[in-house]
């Protein structure tokens, strides 16, 4: 059966988290003191693929994301990929790149054709503050590669006021150096991270800021795209705008999310969680606990009122009490 939520909405898209911890401890994603799963609490390699291939062959998913934590600290995410990849769907994977380069001809190998990496700046010092460890060389280096073996390359960089938003400029660079996507991210609130709306460099200041030196052009989104996407014409690279806080996109919206302990939610903000994964270990049959979950679906940003300055504490105080690290994104 497909999954429609009650607004009518059909879901095709999964993102499963295979592991919460993670080599970086960025501070807009990962709390100072955050607790991480036991390895029993984690999704096994089997589990993993039994309730990934329900998603595909019973609901219809076409494509799947692997996220994390960082799913590279996982052992066994050559073969959770190879897994995936055996399911015919549009596989993805996100990674912060860290050991990208010791896995990726594994990953290749495994079928894996699309790339997520996350990369905040171009300034080793300022990726030590935001990331809590070195790694720029790595990370960097690491791009370069996946770009050179010719996977489909994505650079996520969450922008944040008085922090890195003088770097846009760059990244748009990088576009026509490359043949590469850039995503600038809005800057999200979630638990632990210190967000507050004078930190959010918004989608209007980011395009207002490329356009004022270069000629940009709206390119055709994708109808659940949750990125405003542009190029500046003739460069190779194409960038977006995922401007979650300042124009929410869940009009389209067709994801959904497995947390690495197993854990189902229809919307990266909701509180609300369907525990397949207990469900799995005692054998009931899953299907109907998912299409439960689709169906309860709200129509925007997981029931949280909108990120209006007038809503703002209620925001704050209605999260999920998850910080991203561990939702997965
Ligand atoms: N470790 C991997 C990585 O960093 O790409 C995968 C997991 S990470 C949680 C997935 C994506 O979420 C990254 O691109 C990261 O930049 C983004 N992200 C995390 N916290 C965010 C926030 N507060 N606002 C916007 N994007 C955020
Ligand atoms: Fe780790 Fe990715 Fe979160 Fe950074 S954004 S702490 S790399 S999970």
């Amino acid at each position: 059966m497909e999954l429609t939520d009650r607004h009518g909405r059909k879901h095709r898209s999964l993102r499963i988290s295979i592991v919460d911890k993670c080599d970086l401890r960025c501070t807009y994603c990962m709390p100072e003191d955050q607790h991480f799963l036991k390895r029993e609490e984690l999704m096994t390699r089997k589990e993993i693929s039994t309730i990934a291939k329900l998603f595909v062959e019973r609901h219809g998913i076409t494509k799947i994301r692997i996220t994390g934590g960082e799913p590279l600290v996982r052992p066994d995410a050559g073969d959770i990929v190879r897994d995936m990849a055996q399911l015919g769907v549009s596989l993805g994977l996100t990674t912060n790149a860290m050991t990208l380069d010791r896995h990726l001809d594994g990953l290749i190998a495994a079928g894996l054709k699309n790339l997520n990496i996350s990369l905040d700046t171009f300034d080793a010092e300022r990726f030590k503050k935001i990331a809590r460890r070195d790694g720029f060389d790595r990370v960097w280096a690491s791009i370069l590669l996946a770009l050179e073996k010719g996977l489909r390359v994505k650079v996520n960089m969450v922008v944040m006021r008085g922090v890195n938003e003088d770097e846009i400029l760059r990244f748009v660079e990088f576009t026509r150096e490359h043949d590469v996507h850039v995503r600038f991210i809005e800057f999200m609130p979630f638990a632990g991270n210190h967000w507050g709306r004078e930190r959010v460099y918004t989608y209007a200041e980011m395009l207002g800021h490329i356009g004022s030196v270069h000629t940009v052009e709206k390119l055709i989104d994708d109808p659940h795209s949750t990125a405003k996407a542009y190029r500046v014409p003739g460069w190779p690279g194409t960038f977006a705008v995922i401007s979650t806080v300042t124009e929410p996109f869940c009009g389209d919206c067709d994801r959904l999310r497995l947390t690495a302990e197993g854990k189902m939610r229809n919307c990266l903000f909701t509180r609300e969680e369907t525990d397949l994964l207990s469900a799995l270990r005692r054998g009931e049959d899953i299907a109907p606990l998912i299409e439960a979950n689709v169906l309860a679906k709200h129509a925007m940003l997981g029931g949280l009122p909108q990120f209006k300055p007038e809503k703002e504490e209620e925001v704050l105080h209605d999260l999920s009490e998850r910080p991203m690290v561990s939702i997965g994104g």
